[in-house]
């Protein structure tokens, strides 16, 4: 089960700094992350500002 970044999103770009694996890219209007790669780190909700990336 990947993390999700929901519609609270602002877009800092914190998030795919700290990723180990470069699962997160720019999307449209937020950032996104790919399920296939995301391995549950948790470093994303970690390092969000708002609180986006959700985890299980
Ligand atoms: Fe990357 Fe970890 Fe967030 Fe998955 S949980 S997107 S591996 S920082
Ligand atoms: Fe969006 Fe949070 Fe990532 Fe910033 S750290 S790009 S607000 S999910």
């Amino acid at each position: 089960m990947a993390y999700v970044i929901s519609d609270e999103c602002i877009s800092c770009g914190a998030c795919a700094a700290e990723c180990p694996v470069s699962a997160i890219s720019e999307g449209d209007g937020k950032y996104v992350i790919d399920a296939a790669t995301c391995i549950d780190c948790g470093n994303c909700a970690n390092v969000c500002p708002v609180g986006a990336p959700q985890g299980e």
